[in-house]
């Protein structure tokens, strides 16, 4: 696969990287080639989104790389997660091959932006469906259901239980995002630190400069997961983010397209089983019911 943005050195050394484990048996590709078998049999309506990306030969991806469990690009530099699954997926089922999507870092304030651009042909990033989004883009799925939640210190030491306790203290998120606005009109007496990136985030409350973190609970527990002696999740959930895949405004053959993957996804079990081995694996969690597919 191609990424685009973050350092092509890294990507150069990631083809050496590669080269040098094959010897030892087993390549980082050969380890995320569970996904999907690439279509051969597809044909899509000549004209079509879907026709068009086929022509063009190459999905471009709009994804997160500091996400671990979602989207958080490996030491070759690769994207990796359930939503990079998401998007393997969705191109496997289009015939494209992994080779052929272009991941492309977005932040979660500049994701509308890159559909509308044209930078990138859809998004998977832990990306809220709501109404002010749907006025600028579209979206299928959703794909999961997360809830906003608080991520504090190891021990809790300020006795953050929920939301509330926030007033006066400073919570870290991130710009762009529905839980930076929720605590804006929800919780103004909390004092929000803003930055592009959750792991600025995480760099915050780990150094003690911020009391909190507060985003989706997934995205924090994949935090914690990764260092409980410095972090803990409240875990007392308070809003809901159904996460869909962006697509361009009116791109709704690919977006009934991928509404149909996702369904295809859900009941043959590859959905489960890209949980099982992204978010599932870091969390030590179990794949959950999958939601209902909204074709608004
Ligand atoms: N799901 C929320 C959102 O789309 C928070 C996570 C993120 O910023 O990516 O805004």
């Amino acid at each position: 696969m191609r990424i685009t943005r973050y350092a092509a050195a890294l990507a150069a050394a990631g083809v050496v990287l590669a080269g040098c484990s094959s010897d030892a048996g087993e390549t980082a590709d050969d380890a995320a080639d569970n996904t999907a078998a690439v279509a051969t049999d597809v044909e899509f309506e000549p004209g079509s989104t879907m026709a068009e990306i086929v022509e063009a030969g190459e999905l471009r991806v709009g994804t997160k790389i500091d996400q671990p469990g979602f989207g958080l690009a490996n030491t070759a530099g690769d994207p990796e997660g359930f939503d990079v699954e998401m998007a393997k997926l969705i191109a496997a089922k289009m015939g494209l091959t992994e080779d052929q999507i272009t991941f492309t870092e977005t932040v979660s304030a500049n994701r509308e932006p890159f559909l509308q651009n044209d930078q990138v042909d859809m998004v998977a990033a832990t990306y809220t469906i709501n109404d002010a989004r749907k006025q600028v883009i579209d979206f299928a799925g959703p794909y999961y259901v997360a809830g906003q939640d608080i991520m504090v210190a190891a021990g809790n030491p300020e006795g953050i239980e929920g939301p509330e306790d926030l007033a006066g203290k400073t919570v870290c998120s991130v710009e762009g995002s529905t839980p930076a606005e929720t605590i804006r009109s929800e919780y103004p007496e909390a004092e929000l630190v803003l930055y592009d990136v959750y792991s600025k985030c995480a760099d915050d409350l780990r150094n003690g400069n911020v009391t909190a973190v507060t985003t989706d609970n997934v995205i924090l527990t994949s935090f914690v997961a990764g260092d409980p002696e410095s972090f803990e999740l409240v875990g007392n959930p308070f809003t809901e983010e159904p996460y869909g895949i962006g697509v361009q405004k009116g791109a709704d053959d690919f977006r009934d397209f991928i509404n149909d993957v996702l369904e295809e996804s859900f009941e043959d079990g590859t959905w489960a089983e890209a949980w099982d081995r992204t978010a599932g694996a870091i969390t030590d969690t179990e794949a959950p019911e999958p939601p209902t597919v909204d074709r608004y």
